[in-house]
C-alpha cells in the first residue's frame, strides 16, 4: 500500500519509522510514464520510494496556468500504488506556505536565461519548494527528469551551494511513440494541436542530425530548429537555444559535445518545452 501523508509532521513521523535510504520524486501530479519511470528507478535504487504531488503556486506567474493545471488525485494514487511507491506526500498549499511564510531561495545565473527569461521568478519558486520538500522528506537521492533540463541545472546548483546532503539523479526524457515528450500539459492539446506538437522533437532531431553531420555553429543549429518550427503553422516559438549544459550560457560559436539544444513553443494556448543533449555518436 502506498501510504498517504498529508502534512510535514506526518512525513516526519513516517520517516521516524522508516529510517533507511529513501529515493524521492517531487512532482506536480497528473502522472504519466515519465513520472513513473522516475518512481521505479527510485524504488529499485533506494529500496524505499517517496513521491510528492503538489502544484506549487510559487513557481507560476500571474498569467500562467496554476488554476487550470490538470489534477487527478485518485488516478495518481492508483499509479503510485502500481509503481510500488511506498509513500506519497500530498500537502495542501497552507501546509507548505502557512500564514507568515516569507522566504525564497535566491537562484543564480543558470536560472536567468531560457525559461527564467520568459518566466520571471519561476526557478526561485521551484528551488524554494524543492528545498522545503527535501528538508521534510530527507531522501538519500532525489530524482528529476532531463525533460526539464534547466530545472535540473538549477537544483544541482542549489544542492551543491547549500550543502544539501543528498545525491541528485537525472533520468532521461520519456517520449510518446512519435517523439513528443510526455508532459501533464499535453492534456491541454486538441487533436490538431497534438499532431502539431510533434514539431518540437522534429526540430530538436534536425539540430541533432546537423550536429552529427559535423556542423557545430550554435547559431546555425538554432536557425535549423527555427526553420523546422516555422513550417508548422500552429507553432509559435518562445525561444530556440544551443547552450552550455552546465552554465546554460548561449553558444554563439562552436558547440561542443554535450551541448544542450532546447526550445519552448506555444501550440495554441499551450506552452511546451523540450531539449536534446547533442552528441556526435
Ligand atoms: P512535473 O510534475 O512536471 O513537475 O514533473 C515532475 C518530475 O518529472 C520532474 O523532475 C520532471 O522533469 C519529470 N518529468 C516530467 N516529464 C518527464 C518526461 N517526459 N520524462 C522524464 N521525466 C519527466
Amino acid at each position: 500500500m502506498t501510504r498517504r501523508l498529508l502534512t510535514p509532521a506526518e512525513v516526519r513521523a513516517w520517516r521516524a519509522q522508516n529510517v533507511g535510504p529513501v529515493g524521492f520524486v517531487p512532482t506536480m501530479g497528473f502522472l504519466h510514464e515519465g513520472h513513473l519511470a522516475l518512481m521505479r528507478q527510485a524504488k529499485s535504487e533506494c529500496g524505499t520510494a517517496v513521491a510528492s504531488l503538489f502544484v506549487n503556486p510559487l513557481q507560476f506567474g500571474p498569467d500562467e496556468d496554476f488554476g487550470r493545471y490538470p489534477r487527478a488525485l485518485e488516478a495518481d494514487l492508483a499509479k503510485l500504488e502500481s509503481a510500488g511507491v511506498d509513500a506519497v506526500f500530498t500537502p495542501g498549499v497552507a501546509d507548505l506556505y502557512p500564514a507568515g511564510f516569507d522566504t525564497r531561495v535566491e537562484v543564480g545565473a543558470a536560472a536567468s536565461p531560457l525559461e527564467g527569461a520568459v518566466r520571471p521568478g519561476h526557478f526561485a519558486g521551484v528551488a524554494t519548494v524543492v528545498l522545503k520538500l527535501l528538508n521534510i522528506v530527507q531522501p538519500r537521492r532525489a530524482y528529476f527528469g532531463q525533460k526539464d533540463a534547466q530545472q535540473c541545472v538549477v537544483i544541482r546548483q542549489v544542492v551543491r551551494d547549500l550543502d544539501v546532503p543528498l545525491e541528485v539523479v537525472v533520468a532521461p526524457t520519456v517520449r510518446e511513440a512519435d517523439g513528443l515528450a510526455m508532459s501533464s500539459r499535453n492534456s491541454y492539446l486538441g487533436p490538431e494541436e497534438r499532431t502539431a506538437a510533434t514539431v518540437l522533437f522534429r526540430a530538436l532531431s534536425a539540430a541533432e542530425r546537423t550536429f552529427r553531420g559535423g556542423a557545430r555553429d550554435g547559431e546555425g543549429l538554432c536557425r535549423r530548429m527555427a526553420e523546422v518550427l516555422s513550417a508548422e503553422p500552429l507553432a509559435r516559438p518562445d525561444y530556440v537555444s544551443v547552450a552550455h549544459p552546465d552554465t546554460l550560457a548561449e553558444i554563439s560559436g562552436e558547440a561542443g559535445e554535450g551541448a544542450l539544444a532546447s526550445l519552448a513553443v506555444r501550440i495554441g494556448s499551450t506552452r511546451l518545452i523540450d531539449n536534446l543533449v547533442l552528441r556526435s555518436g
